[in-house]
């Protein structure tokens, strides 16, 4: 047995034994590619790491309305898989297996589709945080996609990489930018970096949504009128984001940016109906987005 196929081995134990493996898929076509949400399972989080400080009757009020505990969230996490003739493209690469137990089973996703690590040609990364980026290596440390260039932002990678962050960042986080410089020095050979504007790739445009992180983007695939925008975590959830997405969120390292980043988004993807395949949103992430009075609402696909 050679280590990929212990690898698969464990991804088959993994399906048989974990409930979080849930393979929903949203799919979407955009011209000549196909657009398919893949699930990395799910996170666990405290509900104070979003909401504290907001005011709390009428954020109660939006938690009910959506069926969402103030205690606990379980938020879903999304990757967008791409595939076109000659290229398969995954945005964003998943939490590996470290960083949570209901976190991580994009390979076992993949497989669904027929697809090993080592057909992906292009891994685009909407920012560094653990659920992100922490897939991109194995348990042995070495490269998930050994394929793949990796493309993220200059800025993200400029911020991460830099070896004052874990100073900066907060006792919170310092784990996040350990986690985060370890496994972009181990790509360094993968990677190219780009800027907001920039066309990437044929059909995919970078666009700069920063606050959750410094330097987050986010991606709009387009051909023609066939389009949709790869949102990351610039909208990160369906409920508190969406009907006061001027609100600071506690997952936003700039809360002030994040929440100006949201408002400016959620209009654009609303006037310009533009779908949105968001990281933390349900129904496999893909939806649009509705105008409600002055706040807004995420529609599923199919809704
Ligand atoms: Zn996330």
């Amino acid at each position: 047995m050679d280590r990929r196929q212990v690898l698969a081995g464990l991804s088959g134990l993994a399906l048989g034994q974990m409930p979080f493996a849930s393979f929903a898929q949203t799919e979407l076509r955009i011209g000549q590619r196909q657009v398919t949400s893949i699930s990395d399972g799910h996170l666990v989080l405290p509900g104070a790491m979003f909401f504290d400080h907001l005011p709390r009757a009428e954020l109660n009020r939006i938690l009910s309305d959506h069926g969402v505990s103030f205690e606990e969230l379980r938020p879903p996490c999304n990757l967008t898989l791409m595939q076109e003739p000659d290229r398969v493209v995954l945005f964003d690469a998943g939490s590996g297996a470290g960083f949570m137990p209901s976190a991580g089973s994009m390979l076992a996703s993949l497989e669904t589709q027929g697809l090993a690590p080592e057909d992906i040609t292009h891994v685009i990364i909407t920012h560094a945080h653990p659920d992100h980026l922490w897939g991109i290596l194995d348990d042995f440390d070495d490269l998930v996609f050994p394929n793949a260039e990796v493309m993220i932002g200059e800025q993200e990678w400029a911020y991460w990489t830099d070896p004052a962050t874990v100073d900066t960042i907060g006792e919170a986080r310092a784990s996040f930018a350990v986690g985060a410089a370890r496994r972009l020095d181990a790509i360094r050979d993968q990677v190219s970096l780009f800027n907001g504007g920039d066309e990437i790739l044929p059909g995919v445009m970078a666009h700069g949504t920063p606050g959750h992180t410094p330097g987050h983007m986010s991606f709009e695939i387009r051909d023609g009128s066939d389009v949709v925008m790869v949102g990351g975590d610039a909208i990160g959830n369906h409920h508190v984001a969406f009907a006061r997405p001027e609100w600071p969120s506690g997952t936003d390292q700039d809360q002030d940016l994040g929440a100006k980043t949201r408002v400016r988004l959620l209009d654009q993807l609303a006037t310009e109906r533009l779908p949105l395949m968001g990281f933390h949103l349900p129904g496999g992430g893909l939806g649009r987005v509705e105008r409600l009075g002055d706040a807004y609402r995420f529609v599923e696909w199919g809704a």
